[in-house]
């Protein structure tokens, strides 16, 4: 099973995702979290891919492709989530699927206003050990003890790039060369929206629901 997690920075897509990998039993696959990897280890890559996202930029497609090809070839039933964030991107990752027998489930796009997002940006806390990664927000998801993680005990950081002016660099980017990713999987048959908002689900656990009962009726 590969199922595609969509949607703006601070939508929810790695919170959301981590519930879902826990019920179908998926590796959560985070090219977010593995850029964090080489930037903190120092690596070349780190320091190549740190000049883009630090100016909440992209890194460029084939620096990125690059990273995450021969894992996707190898590895089955993941959660995607921060990739693809580009066409070139989704066109990449369906030829490897497709060289190896095997195709995206479901793409679900997590749909939050662009002011909701600028707030829960600027409260984002994730935790700093690496194998666990939760996220938590100041504000709308706090933790239980401040500036600790509810799940290891770690310490809780801010991320680099949530300052709001990097969010609204990275809000540009989303527009300009992931959304197009909504149309392109409506496309192949494959799209399915949550919106998130005061009218609709808005705790976690609404929107965890609403995602279990989407992959339920796709497999
Ligand atoms: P995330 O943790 O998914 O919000 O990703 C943090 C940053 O890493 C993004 O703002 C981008 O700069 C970079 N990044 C993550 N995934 C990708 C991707 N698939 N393509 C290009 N850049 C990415």
């Amino acid at each position: 099973m590969y199922i595609i997690m969509l949607g703006a920075p601070g939508t929810g897509k790695g919170t959301i995702g981590k519930e879902i990998t826990k019920k179908y039993n998926l590796t959560q696959f985070s090219t977010g979290d593995l850029f964090r990897e080489e930037i903190k280890n120092g690596t070349e890559l780190g320091i190549e891919a740190d000049k883009y996202i630090s100016e909440g930029k992209l890194v460029p497609d084939d620096i990125t492709i690059s990273m995450v090809e021969s894992s996707l070839s190898k590895a089955d039933n993941l959660l995607l989530d921060g990739f693809p964030r580009t066409i070139v991107q989704a066109e990449r990752l369906k030829k490897i699927l497709n060289e190896n027998g095997k195709k995206v489930t479901v793409v679900i796009d997590l749909s939050v206003p662009d002011e909701d997002i600028i707030k829960r940006t600027a409260s984002r806390v994730i935790c700093s050990n690496r194998n666990c990664r939760a996220s938590f927000n100041t504000i709308f998801m706090p933790p239980k003890q401040e500036g600790i993680c509810d799940i290891c005990g770690s310490k809780l950081i801010v991320r680099d790039d949530d300052k709001p002016e990097t969010t609204k660099k990275r809000l540009e980017v989303y527009y300009k060369n992931t959304e197009p990713l909504i149309d392109y999987y409506k496309n192949e048959g494959l799209l399915e929206k949550i919106d998130i908002n005061i009218y609709s689900p808005t705790t976690k656990e609404d929107t965890t629901n609403k995602a279990f009962s989407i992959i339920d009726s796709r497999i």
